[in-house]
């Protein structure tokens, strides 16, 4: 029992994802419910002008909205992932029905990468049970976060104080931004120059 226990969670431990290599100078920035089509875009000018990669965790339907800034990212070198098709409470619903919100979001993104499968962002980091189990048995990784910016319910002078004074990112650290709103964009126009000039390299999360 005891041997069986470790493999699950050695495997797990290579499936759920958490943070980075902190070997590095790598930092991790992630963007979930885009794209959006003000904000996205302006966010993407802004990683440029830092040399910074970043990854995207979309959700479907928006995705099938505007899929040229999908490509885009690709071009850029960004990563994407699957942020389910419409983003629902998946806590409490049937296994089958997230099983298909995952489904759908993939075969969403598949039409503009070509690939089957994408790392998976749960809506509100929810990990369930039978994500676990679909995720373990597809090799399906499933990216959440170190250090939550609050992007969505703080304005960006306190998100930028906070990044800075309570959770400042180390090599490593995984953070969670959303590209649907403003705040990242004013957030990290402040924080990049600063975390760049402390040596911080910003990489894409690698499935
Ligand atoms: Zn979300």
């Amino acid at each position: 029992m005891k041997k069986i226990w470790s493999i699950a969670s050695a495997l797990s431990g290579n499936i759920v994802r958490t943070r980075g290599s902190s070997a590095g100078s790598a930092v991790y920035l992630t963007f979930d419910d885009g794209p959006h089509p003000e904000h996205t875009a302006g966010l993407l000018d802004l990683l440029a002008k830092f040399d910074a990669k970043g990854s995207f965790f979309m959700v479907g339907k928006t995705v099938a909205k505007a899929p040229d800034l999908v490509r885009r990212m690709l071009a850029e070198g960004h990563a994407i992932g699957n942020h389910s098709m419409t983003h629902p409470k998946m806590r409490g619903l049937p296994g089958s029905v997230q099983r298909a919100e995952i489904d759908q979001a993939d075969a969403v993104l598949e039409r503009i990468d070509g690939q089957r499968r994408h790392m998976y962002r749960p809506p509100n980091g929810a990990v369930t049970w039978p994500m676990m189990g679909t995720s373990l048995w597809r090799r399906q990784p499933l990216v959440l976060w170190t250090i939550d910016s609050l992007d969505y319910k703080l304005p960006a002078d306190q998100v930028i104080d906070r990044l800075t004074k309570v959770t400042p990112p180390a090599p490593g650290d995984v953070i969670l931004f959303h590209d649907d709103g403003v705040c990242a964009g004013l957030a990290l126009a402040a924080l990049l120059p600063v975390w760049k000039q402390a040596g911080l390299t910003f990489a894409a999360v690698s499935s």
